[in-house]
């Protein structure tokens, strides 16, 4: 399935929640979610309407996947893994979806949202372990080390994210050297780290039918 490419303003709209898929806009008065909090589209502002089970659990696992810019594909592969996981599958899978390098970029402050995380990944921006990744979805683990390559130092982009950073903060499971551009995965996140609004069982659910 393709990669959505419209607005993401729209999505946040959609799913009724400000899921800051935006960078530095989420934050200024110019969000679409705080201007116009109704859904998008021609009866956007009609009342929502009653909404069966299956549609509660389509629309949870809509938001998780548009929150961490998966396509459905790639989101029925992590559950898959999740699932096949000791422990519990939606809380895994959670997890598995917070230790991909380009959500993990963002929480570290490096870039100002998952999408440019995902860019500045692929364009080889980043060093793991001092080894060049160019691999969005790749799996961090306890130790590894994520800093910006020397010659990507410059970027404006990168300073304009980290300077944003204080507003976020850094999740307690990375530890962030600002000056150095550098980050560390100090333990993998748990589930009580990730404090979005998010019944992830809903999504166990619907996958199971
Ligand atoms: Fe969502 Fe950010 Fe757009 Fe607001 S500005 S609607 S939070 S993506």
């Amino acid at each position: 399935m393709a990669r959505y490419r419209g607005s993401v303003c729209r999505l946040c709209r959609r799913e009724n929640l400000k899921m800051f898929l935006k960078g530095d806009r989420c934050y200024s008065d110019k969000c679409a979610f705080d201007r116009r909090g109704y859904a998008p589209g021609q009866h956007g502002q009609r009342r929502r309407g009653k909404i069966s089970d299956y549609g509660i659990q389509l629309r949870e696992k809509q938001k998780v996947k548009r929150m961490y810019g998966l396509s459905e594909k790639q989101f029925r592969l992590l559950f898959e893994k999740a699932d096949r996981q000791k422990g519990i599958t939606g809380s895994n899978l959670l997890i598995l979806l917070e230790r991909r390098l380009d959500n993990v970029v963002y929480r570290l402050g490096l870039v100002n949202s998952r999408t440019q995380g995902r860019h500045f990944v692929r364009h080889n921006h980043f060093l793991i372990n001092n080894k060049k990744v160019n691999i969005p979805s790749l799996l961090i683990k306890v130790s590894d080390v994520i800093e910006v390559r020397e010659k990507s130092r410059k970027l404006q982009a990168l300073e304009d994210s980290l300077g944003a950073v204080v507003r976020r903060g850094v999740p307690n499971w990375l530890d962030l050297e600002k000056e150095n551009l550098k980050g560390m995965v100090k333990s993998l996140p748990a589930r009580e780290d990730l404090t979005m609004p998010i019944n992830e069982q809903l999504i166990v659910e619907l996958y199971s039918k």
